[in-house]
């Protein structure tokens, strides 16, 4: 139970709740990763391994939406949350399953408007399928959170007004359209931000946004995450754990 520090005698509004930033993994593709330029793949059997890490370490695998929630009310120190961008074909086939044994959730972010299509603005590196209507709606029924990725797939900080809102608020309706379900989460392009793309993101009624490095931005529509990579081993994930809660800046109301 949290102490309030507030004193009662000072007539001034208590201060916002801040606590220690959640735990954010950040997440692509799960697959062989012999040709991998930008590592954004794991190997199902290195997935594997560092959730049942997370089960050694008292923690568990979560959503986005849970483990806000669970924030919300105080609790859920031991969550910590589980993105995959771009919504691959491979999470349905390679890391639901994985997250299915160990008890997981998690939150796919993906890009209505490349539907079926594959991973076009990464230059190098092999293509990858990403998921259709179809595969995305089965990631839902399973209980997977879906998140919008934007549209396309642009860089929100070099877009123009137009584009930037028609990347964040059209992908979102087209989400809840397609799921039949509210879409609560966003997750910036390339991790790319600024006050701009963030007031967007708010605009359009997201309830949170995930980044990767927010630095004075951050706060719940631009949340810091972790990125996970296929040498992360658990020793190498202990360790990011404990920079990540000495790092990044508390925020508030989470
Ligand atoms: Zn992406």
């Amino acid at each position: 139970m949290a102490v309030s520090v507030d004193s009662p005698d000072t007539g001034r509004p208590p201060a916002p709740r801040r606590g220690p930033v959640p735990w954010v993994a950040m997440y692509h593709s799960v697959g062989d990763c012999s040709d991998d330029p930008y590592r954004i793949t794991v190997t199902p059997e290195r997935l594997d391994r560092q959730l049942a890490w997370l089960r050694r370490r008292g923690l568990r695998g979560v959503s986005v939406t849970e483990l806000l929630a669970a924030r919300a009310r105080g609790e859920g120190r031991n969550l910590v949350g589980l993105t995959f961008d771009d919504g691959y074909t491979d999470f349905v086939t390679e890391a639901l399953p994985r997250l299915r044994r160990w008890n997981c959730g998690a939150t796919l972010f993906v890009l209505p408007g490349r539907l079926g299509g594959e991973n076009a603005w990464d230059p190098l590196g092999p293509r990858k399928p990403l998921l259709s209507a179809d595969g995305i709606r089965s990631a839902a029924a399973e209980g997977v959170e879906i998140g919008s990725h934007g549209l396309t797939h642009v860089d929100l900080t070099k877009a123009d007004d137009l584009t930037l809102k028609t990347e964040v608020a059209e992908s979102r309706a087209r989400l809840e359209e397609l799921t039949g379900a509210p879409v609560e989460g966003f997750c910036y392009p390339y991790g790319t931000i600024d006050a701009r793309a963030v007031e967007a993101v708010r605009q359009a009624g997201y309830r949170y946004a995930c980044a990767i490095d927010p630095g004075p931005l951050t706060g719940p529509h631009a949340l810091p995450r972790v990125y996970v990579g296929q040498e992360d081993t658990a020793w190498r994930l202990q360790l990011k754990h404990w920079l990540h809660r000495l790092r990044r800046r508390p925020v508030e109301g989470l």
